[in-house]
């Protein structure tokens, strides 16, 4: 065959409306069929999530014999399942959930850039399932090629069929599947309600100021006036307690910290109760928690409890302002600095002279919250090559057969963490005698643990990596001879379960004795008083699952078990 012919065959190929129109319909239904097998879903529930899709998808494409035409209204759809391939190949399972939109709002362009950039396989069937119909649609749409009579008609008669039989599977699955819903189990109805609670949730969000207006913790000192007092607060970023040495992780990844047993308690069964950064940090940073998510749109942060009891409070970001919540808390703080608003990347340790600064200034009371870059991927750009303890920590592709190389460049950012966490300790002692510091992180991280094979984070399913993180208190030998009872309650509280949102606010007030009442000392890991009762995991629709009714993985609740976490509550 010449290479004409072959151009030929090829041209006729790509010309032909019922290839376009089988095409598009193969794509459109791949994240369907898919679903199906990695959520799990019951026979009715799959069929009615195979059917009636096909069905309205059908009747749709073969409405017009301008089968080009007809593929560009379908375009929403082939977006949304393009879009849920892509999180498919991400993730191994899920739909895209409301945080997923919010985090492509909220993540800078240069991070999905990179996340993207390392999912090429994804990536390329994206666009032979997608991209390519709509570039022969719109060829086509402009060669004004058009199907026969009969195969229009074929199809839309087989199409209505179809509609009706999944239109009696949704039937049946709402009668006989007592949690069924379809606005939570039917691609893609389920991710365009999903798109409305993200446009809902941005609504909102940008009516903060107006809605938070006038709010106050009323909040009083009660520490002596004279004491010079310093209180540091470090928010970090896809830290999982799995891989630290300070919690049985046989690497050495947190030598200096493990060597400050004396002045150190890490928090053994904290969980976070979201995997994601633009939830779980301004749940850190306020009163807020899971139970009572949807109150942040009135409240404001620690910063402005800190600064009604007449503390200097200084907010200091490696990670790019967002306009979330996380900036909004931030932003309260009166000295605010994102050293990445110079447009470069810089180590969480260029902070440092910042803090030096700040505490150069001498407030006899000072508050200063970090939030971190930490362990975010891409690891091996986290870390200068003084601190890369563990090699080799390439090729740094997020890909299963790199698992080695990628766990190296993970611990080796945990390296860097435990060197900012040891001079800031030290520069604070050093310098204000009563110190505290609390680090704790946003949320853990997915290394292919198991066969899974689940990486990074975010998943609207999480796993047990994703959820349990460290909760590290330093104390200076000043802040605990001049509070005692503070001192030993936070070690007497080590063991105990704690969900990480919900305790750093109560126990950073208790530490620097600001009264309100928002602060419940029974949240403190300072008071004798603490208990952590029910954990929660706030949910892609902002509900508070209970724990132990939250759907683990087999895989995850023996995680758990093994390490000693309850999922129940335990008082
Ligand atoms: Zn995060």
């Amino acid at each position: 065959m010449t290479i004409s012919r072959i151009l030929s065959s090829l041209r006729r190929f790509f010309l032909a409306p019922h290839v376009l129109l089988y095409w598009t319909l193969a794509g459109l239904l791949f994240p369907n069929i898919v679903l199906c097998h990695t959520e799990h879903l019951p026979l009715w529930a799959a069929l009615a999530n195979i059917l009636l899709p096909l069905g309205i998808y059908g009747l749709i494409i073969s409405a017009s014999r301008k089968t080009g035409r007809q593929v560009w209204w379908l375009f929403p759809f082939i977006f949304m399942a393009a879009f849920n391939v892509v999180i498919l190949f991400l993730f191994g399972n899920s739909i895209v959930g409301v945080d997923m939109f919010l985090n492509v709002v909220t993540t800078n362009p240069n991070e999905a850039i990179e996340l993207l950039g390392n999912l090429l396989t994804g990536l390329a069937t994206v666009i032979v399932l997608h991209g390519v119909p709509l570039v022969v649609g719109a060829i086509q749409h402009f060669c004004r090629c058009k199907a026969t009579p009969r195969l229009v008609t074929g199809v839309r008669h087989a199409s209505a069929a179809i509609t009706v039989a999944g239109a009696a599977c949704l039937t049946a699955s709402q009668l006989t599947l007592p949690t069924y819903s379809a606005l939570n189990d039917l691609f893609p109805l389920n991710v365009f309600y999903n798109v409305e609670l993200a446009v809902e949730r941005t609504i909102a969000t940008s009516h903060y100021a107006e809605t938070s207006a006038g709010f106050t913790f009323q909040a009083q000192p009660t520490h002596d006036d004279d004491e010079r007092e310093l209180y540091i607060l470090v928010v970090g970023e896809t830290v999982r307690a799995a891989s630290m040495q300070l919690y049985g992780y046989p690497r050495p990844t947190t030598p200096k910290l493990s060597s400050h047993a004396k002045d150190i308690v890490a928090y053994t069964d904290v969980l976070s109760q979201s995997n994601t950064t633009h939830k779980s940090v301004p749940m850190i940073l306020s009163a807020v928690e899971a139970e009572n998510f949807d109150s942040i749109y009135h409240q404001r942060g620690i910063i402005t409890a800190f600064h009604e009891a007449g503390f200097h409070t200084a907010f200091l970001s490696n990670q790019r302002p967002n306009h979330s919540f996380i900036d909004f808390f931030g932003e309260e703080a009166d000295e605010v600095h994102f050293i990445k608003n110079d447009g470069k990347e810089h180590a969480d340790a260029e902070l440092m002279p910042l803090v030096r600064d700040i505490i150069g200034q001498e407030h006899a009371k000072q508050l200063i919250v970090m939030h971190l870059y930490g362990s975010h991927f891409n690891y091996r750009e986290r870390y200068p090559d003084s601190l890369a303890a563990f090699m080799p920590d390439t090729p740094s592709e997020a890909r299963l057969e790199n698992r080695a190389s990628l766990c190296n460049a993970y611990d080796n950012t945990l390296r860097a963490l435990d060197d900012l966490l040891d001079k800031l300790c030290t520069l604070a002692a050093d310098t204000v005698t009563a110190t505290t510091l609390v680090y704790t992180s946003d949320h853990g991280e997915n290394l292919y643990d198991d066969e899974r094979h689940l990486f990074l984070h975010a998943s609207p399913r999480p796993s047990y990596y994703e959820l349990h993180v460290p909760l590290i208190i330093y104390t200076s030998q000043a802040y605990r001879d001049a509070h005692p009872g503070e001192a030993q309650a936070l070690r007497t509280n080590a063991d105990k379960p704690v969900a990480s949102n919900s305790a750093v606010f109560h126990t950073m007030l208790q530490l620097a004795g600001i009264s309100s009442p928002l602060r419940n000392d029974t949240l403190s890991l300072a008071s004798k008083t603490y208990r952590c009762g029910q954990r929660f995991y706030l949910d892609d629709h902002n509900k508070a699952i209970p724990l132990q009714r939250y759907p683990f993985a087999p895989e995850d609740i023996e995680q758990f078990a093994s390490r000693g976490i309850r999922l129940t509550p335990t008082d």
